[in-house]
C-alpha cells in the first residue's frame, strides 16, 4: 500500500479537498507523529476512513537500535517489504540549563538518513556495497526515517534538526525522490526543516551534481572524496572512473551554493593509504577556488577490513597543514565507534542473526 508520505502538500492538495485539509494532515503526521487516521480529529470521519482505506502512514517500523556511549543511536528500520535501511541520530549539542533548571540552550542533533536500500556504487570500504543495490527508497521512506527518530527521542517538533543524507546509498542516484524528500521536509506545516540544514552528500557523481545544482533547492553539499590522485580513487571508489576528481570539482564549481555556506569534502583517512602531508597538499591544490570546508574521518575498522584506522598525530599534522593554507578543516570523531558506525554494518549484523 502507497504512504501519504510519499506526497509533497501541493500535490495532497490536489488529491484532498477542500485543499487546506492537506496542511491538517501535514500537521498530524510531521509535528503531532499520529500514525493512525482514525486520530486525525480535526478530518471529517468519511475523509479518515477514506485515506485509511487508500494509504498507510509510516512506511517503514523501528527494528532495532544500538545506542553508543557517546549518544549516537543507531536505527534499523524495517520497511513494508522487508528490506532494511539504517540511519543515525547524532547528538551535536547537549541542552543547556540555567541554575532555575531553565533552558538556555536547546540539545541540537543531526539524523543520518539512508536514500536507497544497497548501493550501486561499490566503494571498497564501505559494508553497503558488498550487499549491492536494491532498490530506491521512496520520498516518503526518506521522511519517515526522520519522524521516526525525532518520535523515538521525544525531540519536539519545533526543534529544527539537520538532515544529512550520508546513510545507505547514493542520494543522486535517486535523485528524483530525494529532490521530493526535500521538499516534503522543508515544509513548513510539516517537519520544517530549512534545505540549508539538509546536506546532500555524494560519491561524485559529477552529472547529477549538474541537475541537482539546476534545481536550486537550496540544499548543502557534500562530496566524498577521499583521495586526491585518481589512481588511488578509483580504488577506494570505483565511480571514479566514470566520473573522475577533475569532473567531480568542475561541477562542483558550478553548483549554486549560499554565499555564506561552505561545500564540505568528505576525506576518509586510511592508515598509510592517504594520511600523508604529500596528499595534504594536493588536496590544497585541488580545492582552490572553492569555499570549500574539509572534514577529516577517521577509518573506522570492521572485522575483515583491509584497512586500518589512522594515527591521531598523522590526522592532526593533515588538519594543521589545511588550516594553515586556508582551508578550514575540522576532524570527525568517529560517533559511535563502540557501536556499528560503519554504513552498512548493522544491517549486516542483523541478517547475520
Ligand atoms: S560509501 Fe556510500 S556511495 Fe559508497 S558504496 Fe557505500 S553507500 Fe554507496
Amino acid at each position: 500500500m502507497k504512504t501519504i508520505m510519499d506526497f509533497t502538500k501541493e500535490e495532497l492538495k490536489d488529491l484532498i479537498k477542500p485543499s487546506f485539509r492537506a496542511k491538517q494532515i501535514y500537521n498530524w503526521i510531521y509535528q503531532k507523529y499520529i500514525q493512525n487516521f482514525e486520530d486525525m480529529k480535526n478530518l471529517p470521519k468519511n475523509l479518515r476512513e477514506d485515506l485509511k482505506r487508500k494509504y498507510l502512514i509510516s512506511p517503514l517500523k523501528i527494528e532495532r537500535v544500538e545506542i553508543s556511549k557517546d549518544g549516537s543511536k543507531k536505527y534499523l528500520f524495517k520497511l513494508q517489504d522487508g528490506y532494511t535501511v539504517e540511519s543515525v541520530l547524532l547528538p551535536m549539542k547537549k541542552e543547556q540549563r540555567d541554575k532555575e533548571g531553565k533552558i538556555i540552550h536547546h540539545a541540537r542533533y543531526s539524523i543520518c538518513v539512508s536514500s536507497q536500500v544497497g548501493c550501486k556504487m561499490g566503494c571498497s570500504f564501505c559494508l553497503t556495497a558488498k550487499g549491492g543495490f536494491i532498490r530506491n527508497l521512496t520520498p516518503g521512506e526518506i521522511a519517515a526515517q526522520i519522524v521516526e527518530i525525532k518520535k523515538d527521542n521525544k525531540i519536539d517538533p519545533n526543534r529544527r534538526v539537520n538532515i544529512v543524507y550520508m546513510g545507505m546509498g547514493e542520494p543522486l542516484d535517486n535523485l528524483e525522490n530525494v529532490v521530493k524528500a526535500v521538499k516534503i521536509i522543508q515544509d513548513q506545516d510539516g517537519l520544517s526543516i530549512s534545505p540549508r540544514r539538509q546536506t546532500i552528500s555524494t560519491s561524485g557523481l559529477s552529472h547529477q551534481i549538474k541537475r541537482l545544482g539546476e534545481y536550486d533547492l537550496g540544499v548543502l553539499l557534500a562530496i566524498s572524496l577521499h583521495a586526491v590522485d585518481d589512481k588511488l580513487r578509483e580504488e577506494l571508489m570505483p565511480i571514479n572512473k566514470a566520473y573522475n576528481i577533475e569532473s567531480v570539482i568542475n561541477a562542483v564549481k558550478d553548483f549554486p551554493i549560499d554565499q555564506r555556506k561552505r561545500v564540505m569534502f568528505e576525506y576518509l583517512v586510511i592508515k598509510d593509504i592517504n594520511d600523508d602531508i604529500k596528499s595534504a597538499k594536493k588536496l590544497v591544490k585541488l580545492l582552490h577556488g572553492i569555499k570549500a570546508k574539509v572534514n577529516l574521518i577517521y577509518f573506522n575498522p570492521y572485522p575483515s577490513s583491509p584497512y586500518q584506522r589512522p594515527s591521531k598525530e598523522s590526522m592532526e599534522s593533515f588538519k594543521e597543514y589545511l588550516n594553515k593554507h586556508g582551508i578550514t578543516c575540522t576532524i570527525r570523531e568517529s560517533k559511535g565507534l563502540d557501536i556499528s558506525a560503519a554504513c552498512g554494518q548493522l544491517r549486516e549484523k542483523s541478517e547475520a542473526k
